[in-house]
């Protein structure tokens, strides 16, 4: 049989990539607009960053890591997630020596082995921020708003901001406590995989998505009811800033994302167009992080959206309006083989002139041709043959009036590009 992509991962082409396009153009012209600058880090890290950064609890180091050991026998990670990646960095290269708030933003592949199904890939794509450096309620916001404005800028609609505190490290800790006193008691009614999760990582019961847990989870002591006065002015002040700034959202007291390092502000982006795969991006304030990873205090706030599930989403919401892309560029067709060559020569003109060019490989007959620059879906058909080589014209045809005109050859741009 012959080779195919491995499970769970996508190709993308064709149609799609218009749509890949216009979503990390979006990205950028979002990211821009809040000041954000853009970060790269390698596909790989050590394995250490993401045991330590995400949490050894967690199901991504659980049971969802693409680890291995390289040649030299160090144990290395695809990245399942940008955060530990974007803090190693800022520690490593001193970023906040240099400007005390680091705005920062990427988009990239990420990878969990995780059991794929329609929404959900191995190998999957994350759009994300990070805001580094303050704790004011302020930086939350702006977090929020960016991400926001992401989603609605691309044109999506049917999602819910969901937002939660889970206030200071002092506070989870009594929490927890109590939580973990009641879990215990109903330890016999909840799922085998909170059963096993209750000691080490019981916040994670929260947002179970099984019925047996979600009815235990209802009568549970609520995170909200031990929240200090501190934790919750911030995030009375994080709501404020929505409010002003006209953000719908929904408090959702059970929600903890599944990671470690959150503290104060949780958020998720959810919606129910899309079956299980409920979640298109999340995020929250991650102020233990920097000191979990050896840098000190520092705090952070971030978030990470799905581009598989925004573009989903897009299509399910338009799915009625998806409209043909409008004719665009030029074909320059070759009647007869005496031309074949030099409209090569014009077409590489015309592409320097910025004009979108297409022209035929395959020494194919006039008719063929007009079908293939039908196909390209383009604006217009030059046509080049015996006697415009003679004279150094050119016959333009625009292909949605039908209207035709000889022009100058070095006049091609003049007519098509009125038309880009
Ligand atoms: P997380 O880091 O798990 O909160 O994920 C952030 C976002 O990434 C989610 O809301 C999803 O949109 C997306 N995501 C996470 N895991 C996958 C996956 N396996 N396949 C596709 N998208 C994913």
């Amino acid at each position: 049989m012959s080779i195919q992509a491995v499970r769970g991962t996508r190709d993308i082409h064709g149609e799609e990539m218009q749509k890949w396009h216009r979503a990390e153009q979006v990205f950028r012209d979002v990211a821009v607009a809040f000041s954000y600058q853009e970060y790269r880090t390698p596909i790989f890290e050590q394995t250490e960053l993401f045991k330590r950064g995400v949490g050894q609890d967690t199901d991504i180091v659980g049971k969802e890591m693409y680890t291995f050991e390289d040649r030299g026998g160090d144990s290395l990670t695809l990245r399942p997630e940008m955060t530990a990646p974007i803090v190693r960095a800022c520690m490593e290269h001193s970023l906040l020596h240099h400007n005390p708030i680091q705005r920062l933003w990427y988009a990239g592949p990420q990878f969990r082995y995780d059991r794929p199904q329609k929404g959900r890939y191995r190998q999957f794509h994350q759009f994300g921020a990070e805001c580094i450096g303050s704790p004011h309620p302020e930086a939350d916001a702006e977090i929020i708003l960016l991400a926001y404005e992401a989603l609605r800028r691309y044109g999506v609609t049917s999602f819910t901001l969901e937002i939660n505190s889970l206030g200071t490290s002092d506070v989870r800790s009594a929490y927890r406590a109590a939580l973990i006193a009641f879990l215990e008691q109903h330890a016999g009614q909840l799922s085998e995989d909170s059963q096993k999760r209750m000691h080490a990582n019981p916040l994670r019961v929260l947002d179970s998505k099984d019925e047996r847990d979600k009815t235990v989870v209802a009568q549970a002591p609520l995170l909200r009811d031990y929240l200090d006065d501190a934790s919750r002015a911030h995030m009375e002040a994080v709501l404020v800033l929505l409010d002003a700034a006209g953000v719908p959202y929904r408090v959702n007291p059970y929600l903890v994302r599944g990671l470690d390092y959150y503290n104060h502000i949780v958020f998720e982006f959810t919606t129910d167009a899309l079956g299980t795969q409920n979640a298109i991006g999340g995020g929250g304030r991650y102020d233990p992080l920097f000191s979990i990873l050896g840098g000190g205090e520092q705090p952070a706030v971030g978030f990470s959206i799905g581009i598989e599930r925004m573009i989903l989403l897009h299509d399910a919401e338009h799915a009625d309006t998806a409209e043909k892309p409008a004719p665009h560029g030029v074909y320059i067709s070759a009647i007869g083989d005496q031309a074949r060559l030099p409209v090569q020569i014009i077409a590489l003109r015309l592409r320097r002139k910025g004009v979108h060019v297409v022209t035929d490989l395959l020494r194919r007959s006039v008719k063929a041709q007009m079908k293939d620059a039908n196909r390209e879906n383009v604006a217009f058909c030059v046509m080049i043959g015996e006697s415009e080589l003679a004279d150094q014209t050119a016959v333009v045809k625009n292909m949605i009036t039908g209207e035709q005109v000889t022009v100058e050859q070095g006049n091609i741009e003049s007519v098509v590009l009125q038309h880009e």
